[in-house]
């Protein structure tokens, strides 16, 4: 339970609750760590990683697991200081250069490259979050503020205290709901932040009769935004005869089938990818997974923010792709900024 502050050689140690274990989340609480600060990380789902996800499939015809990507299936690098922190995880085998062959007709990628988490996407945050206390299958429904520390709550029950600080590194929609009776401007902020949904169709087909010799395609039109082959990724399981998918649908066509059944969908998207890859497909397995809140929609004329929100006086902030230009890059640029606003506030308002 509540643990007594100490001080350190460079300003006070805080106890900070981050709330949430995606690659923001991630970010945060490693760079807290490393500042000296006592972290406890929460997160309501099973495993770590958030939308960097990866979906474990046993195959019944071969002795194999499968990892199929769908969440973020890859993700690109701009600015300087992200390049600097793949490259380290390149070099620790955490993150390999992907360059997919793309298909006819397809929009170009941004620097031609993009990089993948190995062995699979969830792996980078598992690493950030390496020997950090770590609470999983805890969904924080309240964080609650009693004299100058902060509780933690689930299920209407009090699961962890005596933090001087609250990092919220989830989306915005969810950020809002535990914002509201603490900051109800940035409630209203967080659930206007304009994300967008995502159908996304997982699963392993025969090789296309067809033929098929690229590994991604953006395709111009129709109901399909990205259509990835999961298995020309670097490190991922490759079966002999077999392609293995990761479809997603534009943010267009999943608005407009947001309460359409799951094997409406599914049934819809197969055969939107047998159009893409020009022939039937014979399929092995599939699912689908619909994301309500994937990305952030990018407006004409934005530019990225490296922002995070943090209320120094309560103790309070709040990080996450949608502060500070979206997508993971802009994610882990998001946890790193507020847990360096968090040390200087430790700091006394040095840096
Ligand atoms: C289909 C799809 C495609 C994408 N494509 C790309 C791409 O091509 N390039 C790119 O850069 N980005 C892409 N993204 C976006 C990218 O994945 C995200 O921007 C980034 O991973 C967000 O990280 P985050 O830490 O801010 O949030 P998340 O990854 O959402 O992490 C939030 C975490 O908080 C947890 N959580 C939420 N609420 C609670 C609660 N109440 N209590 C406890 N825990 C909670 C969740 O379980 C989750 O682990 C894609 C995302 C999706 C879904």
């Amino acid at each position: 339970m509540a643990q007594p502050r100490q001080q350190a050689m460079s300003g006070t140690t805080l106890r900070v609750a981050v709330v949430g274990a995606g690659i923001a989340g991630a970010a945060c609480a490693r760079a807290l760590a490393d500042a000296g600060h006592a972290v406890r990380v929460f997160d309501k789902s099973r495993g770590v990683g958030g939308r960097m996800s990866t979906r474990r499939v046993t195959l019944d015809c071969a002795d194999a697991v499968l990892g199929l990507d769908h969440g973020t299936p890859c993700f690109a690098v701009t600015g300087a200081d992200f390049l600097d922190f793949v490259e380290q995880g390149q070099r620790a085998g955490l993150l390999a250069r992907w360059t997919p062959r793309l298909a006819p007709h397809s929009a170009a990628l941004p620097g031609g490259a993009m990089w993948v988490a190995t062995p699979d996407m969830p792996a980078l945050c598992r690493a950030l979050l390496k020997d950090l206390p770590l609470r999983t299958l805890c969904t924080v429904d309240g964080v609650r503020r009693s004299g100058a520390t902060w509780s933690v709550e689930s299920a209407g029950a009090t699961v962890a205290d005596g933090f001087d600080a609250v990092a919220l590194a989830i989306p915005p929609q969810q950020a809002a709901a535990l914002l509201g009776v603490h900051r109800p401007d940035w409630a209203a902020r967080a659930q206007a932040a304009p994300m967008l949904p995502v159908w996304v169709l997982m699963g392993m087909t025969d090789a296309p009769a067809t033929g098929c010799d690229w590994d991604l395609a953006r395709p111009a039109s129709g109901p399909l935004a990205l259509v990835v082959r999961n298995d020309a990724k670097p490190t991922r399981a490759v079966l002999a005869g077999q392609a293995q998918w990761v479809v997603h649908a534009t943010p267009d066509w999943t608005g407009a089938h947001l309460d359409t059944p799951a094997d409406q969908v599914q049934a819809m998207l197969q055969a939107a990818l047998a159009d893409c890859v020009g022939g039937a497909l014979t399929w092995r397995f599939a699912g689908v997974h619909r994301w309500l809140y994937a990305t952030l929609a990018a407006a004409p004329g934005d530019e990225p923010t490296a922002g995070a929100w943090w209320n120094a006086g309560m103790g309070l902030g709040v990080c996450g792709d949608a502060l500070a230009g979206g997508g993971v890059e802009g994610a882990w640029r998001s946890g790193r900024t507020l847990a360096a606003l968090v040390t200087v506030a430790a700091n006394g308002g040095r840096t």
